[in-house]
């Protein structure tokens, strides 16, 4: 009688996980209920075939606050997501990271807008 079932921790910590993953399910069914399927970085779009590829993230970092607005969510595509918390690490480590090495930091989008309109200009 006075023994523990020894099990029961292991049910717990089964339970807790279990329950971390049903809830991780269900703010990311949510999430992907209320916005559209667009990475907000990089504007790619997601159909059935690859969502799994699309990835909640939260905006303050706490995974604990979800509040079904979806405030705190933002929907990222793995990359983006991983290039996310990659900034945030750099930047808690003072932003003295090898910022040269992250194509994110040097990625010019309009680079080439003055060619372009140099190319379109009409004589
Ligand atoms: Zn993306
Ligand atoms: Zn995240």
């Amino acid at each position: 009688m006075s023994a523990k079932d020894p099990g029961k921790l292991d049910r717990v910590i089964a339970e807790a996980r279990r329950a971390a993953e049903k809830r991780e399910r269900s703010y990311r069914e949510q999430a992907l209920k209320i916005y559209p399927w667009i990475c907000g970085r990089c504007a790619r779009e997601f159909t059935r075939a690859n969502v799994r590829e699309l990835t909640v993230h939260h905006r303050d970092h706490n995974h604990d606050n979800n509040p079904p607005d979806g405030s705190n969510w933002e929907l990222l595509c793995v990359y983006c997501h991983d290039n996310e918390h990659q900034r945030q690490v750099e930047m808690a480590r003072g932003g003295g990271g090898p910022s040269a090495a992250d194509p994110a930091s040097t990625y010019t989008p309009f680079a080439n807008l003055k060619e372009l309109l140099a190319k379109k200009r009409p004589k």
